[in-house]
């Protein structure tokens, strides 16, 4: 069985998310997605609602899995078994920091492996804080997250 670990905030799950697991799911047996608890970033969403978003959406992919943790990606991926993790890339610029990071965890752990997996065109330039700043202002995030996720993202800016 091969498994993968793609970590992130997911504040929140956006389609570009998405499309980095259906590719990732074409690779690898299993994939657990690790989100991030990480209450300096002040996210939107609490972990456990970013959680529920992502565990409804793939409800129908036995194969995908949910989790959650702090601290250090190395001692997750250990506590799971998991050596290979995940990272989507949309433009260079995401690489200089993607780059020290891989090297960084590799240096702590040197079985580990990422692996980038580019999104569809489409989706290159979005980001979840993108999605955020235009749902706050009340702009049309349709093509950029599911249904789902849009209502709750309402939801909470009603909040
Ligand atoms: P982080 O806080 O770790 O950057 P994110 O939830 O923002 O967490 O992103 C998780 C991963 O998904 C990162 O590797 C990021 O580069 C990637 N990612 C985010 N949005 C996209 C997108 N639109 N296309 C491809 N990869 C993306």
């Amino acid at each position: 069985m091969k498994t993968a670990i793609y970590p992130g905030s997911f504040d929140p799950i956006t389609n570009g998310h998405i499309d980095v697991i259906s590719r990732a799911l074409a690779i690898f047996d299993r994939v657990v997605v690790g989100v991030i608890h990480n209450p300096s970033k002040a996210p939107l969403f609490e972990l456990n609602e970013r959680m529920a978003m992502i565990q409804e959406l793939f409800v129908h992919e036995p194969r995908l899995s949910v989790n959650t943790f702090n601290g250090l990606l190395i001692d997750f991926a250990k506590e799971q078994n998991v050596f290979n993790i995940i990272r989507g890339l949309r433009a260079v610029s995401d690489f200089d920091y993607e780059f020290q990071m891989a090297i960084t965890n590799r240096h702590l752990s040197p079985q580990l492996d990422t692996i980038f997996l580019m999104t569809d065109v489409t989706y290159s330039y979005l980001s979840s804080s993108l999605v955020k700043q235009v749902a706050k202002y009340g702009g049309d995030v349709s093509t950029f997250v599911p249904l789902l996720v849009e209502s709750h993202l309402k939801d909470k800016l009603n909040e």
